[in-house]
């Protein structure tokens, strides 16, 4: 079973209300199925919302308020939602300081991207789940697909 990202696929849960649809990826969601998360949702945050950044140890929006519990909450909640509907494998949106693989904001809002992971995603690689961001997942669900 495979997680996504909710905005990957047209949810509208976005910090700007909107959201990040990838077609190839909604298409194959909508034939095959799948377990849709917003980590930051979960966590109880509204949407629209403050956009956050990672910064240190902690998150903290653009108003600069600490929403680190928040992250972290609704991160547990997801890697229970894989974990409960038995998923191996991640889809998660790029850049996003819950859900990126590889790179997120600094905490500085400056668009300064640094080599670490979101807080959900963090969780899912230490947790052994094969995790790919949505340009790693053309190649991926390309694969697997009939
Ligand atoms: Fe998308 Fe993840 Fe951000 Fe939710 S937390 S809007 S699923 S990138």
């Amino acid at each position: 079973m495979i997680l996504f990202s909710a905005c990957l696929v047209g949810e509208n849960c976005k910090y700007n209300g909107l959201n990040n649809r990838v077609e190839a990826i909604y298409e194959y969601y909508r034939k095959y199925g799948g377990i849709l998360v917003c980590p930051e949702q979960m966590g109880g945050l509204d949407t629209p919302r403050i956009p956050s950044e990672r910064y240190k140890d902690c998150v903290i929006n653009q108003e600069n308020q600490d929403v680190t519990r928040e992250f972290v909450m609704g991160s547990q909640i997801a890697l229970q939602i894989a974990k409960d509907n038995h998923c191996d494998v991640c889809i998660l949106k790029k850049n996003s300081p819950s859900c990126s693989k590889h790179q997120t904001y600094d905490g500085t809002f400056t668009h300064t991207l640094l080599d670490r992971p979101g807080v959900f995603a963090e969780m899912c690689i230490s947790q052994g789940l094969e995790v790919y961001d949505e340009d790693e997942a053309l190649e991926y669900l390309s694969k697997i697909s009939d």
